[in-house]
């Protein structure tokens, strides 16, 4: 990599102050500059402070070893397995403290990389212009001295990020062939940042998503988690639909989905209205068509319940070969399936139970969010979201009405058996 002139520039120029950054992230810089090591802010969060946005998280780089890190902070600890990178706790913040690090070159190192290309060694130490070189992209490599209130720019990242440009630090396929979850990135970047993607960039995203496969299903899933809580996850789902990246990732899903876009689009809107939000929810509509088909296929030859339990059995597990989810999101989008049927069907002696389930809540969005895009072809859908609707927004003795009123309208049982053996409820429930 041909190294360019580190560019020093006054920060002040940039409006970017100590004040506009975290006091803890600068409290770090300062003493680890105190013990004689770098420290510097990096990567997205000088990239959002510069563009007027809320970061995150605030990382930091040194030239201190992570172990060096941990014994300068009391309330560090080490984590990481394939590189160790340091925590150092304040209250409710983490900084993350990452030692600089270099690329290793194909051809120094050959146990570095697959055959493909693909990076499987990134835990060599190097300097801090080496650490610039790494990073994937100009915007995400500018540093932040809070001590000399000046930002160091390696790569050009300033000028990009200025003209508004997503562009990588050196040659997009090369980039995407050492680690194609940067393909991935790009998409969330461009979302989040609403910026031009080089077209060198977009023709990466085939091979990408033919090496999408190699990439171990914990950090896609952590990559995507990013992307559906960006905040921006209408715009990035509509970018990556375009992309074979869609087709590697979440192969059963229809790009065209409207179920989809606006489940988006409301997680976004939740996140700008502080609500809370779980991936857990936006993985359950991603996969709903798929978990639908297979549940028609599986009803034809066995029981409902059977069929349920296997088609979600089946969808998940399969996902699960290309993205982790972890067993607590499977659970809830497990939950918020299974509750669909029962929102939808009203049974007047579940009602109650239903209302004060764990996962009401979510289901019941998801049934409204059905309704809306018209999945479920038929309006009971929309009848039903309505009606749980004024159902929680009425008091008691209309609750009661409305069971009251469900229980009239479900279907009487058709033979009764003269000398039945199962004791009866006075509603002609059996009892169970
Ligand atoms: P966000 O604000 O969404 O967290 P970010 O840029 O901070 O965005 P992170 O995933 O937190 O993204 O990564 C922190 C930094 O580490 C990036 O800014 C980039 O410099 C570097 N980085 C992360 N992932 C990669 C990668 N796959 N290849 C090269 N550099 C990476
Ligand atoms: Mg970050």
């Amino acid at each position: 990599m041909k190294a360019a002139p580190v560019r020093r520039i006054d920060a002040r120029q940039h409006g970017l102050t100590p004040d506009r950054v975290s006091p803890n992230a600068v409290d770090v810089t300062a003493r680890l500059q105190d013990a004689g090591y770098a420290g510097l802010i990096v990567g997205g969060c000088v990239r959002d402070v510069l563009l007027g946005l809320t970061p995150k998280d605030f990382d930091v780089a040194t030239d201190a070893t992570p172990e060096e890190v941990r014994a300068l902070f009391r309330r560090s600890r080490l984590v990481g397995r394939r590189f160790r990178i340091a925590h150092v706790r304040y209250g409710r913040e983490l900084i993350e403290v990452s030692t600089f690090r270099r690329a290793v070159a194909e051809e120094a190192d050959e146990r570095a990389h697959s055959e493909a290309g693909m990076i499987l060694r990134d835990n060599v130490y190097g300097t801090l212009e080496e650490d610039a070189f790494r990073r994937d992209f100009t915007i995400n490599a500018l540093y932040y001295d809070p001590q000399r209130e000046e930002i160091l720019d390696y790569t050009g990242g300033l000028d990009d990020l200025e003209t508004g440009h997503l562009r990588f630090i050196g040659e997009a396929r090369t980039r995407v062939r050492e680690d194609p979850v940067r393909a991935l990135r790009a998409i969330r970047f461009q979302a989040k940042l609403d910026c031009a993607l080089d077209q060198e960039i977009s023709d990466c995203f085939g091979e990408a998503a033919e090496l999408m496969g190699a990439v171990p299903p914990a950090r896609l899933f952590d990559e995507i988690q990013k992307v559906l809580m960006s905040g921006q996850a209408e715009r990035a789902w509509q970018l990556l639909a375009g992309t074979p990246l869609r087709a590697a990732l979440f192969p059963g899903c229809d790009p065209q989905d409207r179920l989809v876009s606006r489940a988006m689009r409301n997680t976004d809107e939740r996140i700008r209205a502080d609500k809370p939000v779980t991936p857990g929810f936006l993985l359950a509509v991603l996969l709903w068509a798929d978990y639908q088909a297979r549940l028609n296929d599986l009803l034809s030859c066995v029981s409902p319940a059977e069929a349920r339990l296997q088609a979600a059995t089946d969808c998940l597990g399969e996902q699960q070969q290309i993205i982790a989810v972890p067993r607590r999101f499977s659970l809830f989008i497990r939950e918020v399936w299974h509750l669909q049927d029962r929102l939808q069907s009203r049974q007047a002696r579940t009602i109650d139970r239903l209302a004060g389930h764990a996962r009401f809540r979510a289901a019941y969005d998801f049934l409204v969010l059905r309704a809306e895009s018209g999945n479920g072809g038929d309006g009971d859908l929309a009848e039903a979201a309505d009606w749980w609707t004024r159902y929680q927004a009425v008091g008691g003795e209309e609750r009661l009405a409305m069971v009251l009123e469900r229980q009239t309208l479900a279907p009487k049982k058709k033979k009764r058996r003269r000398k039945s053996r199962r004791r009866r409820q006075p509603d002609g429930e059996a009892a169970s």
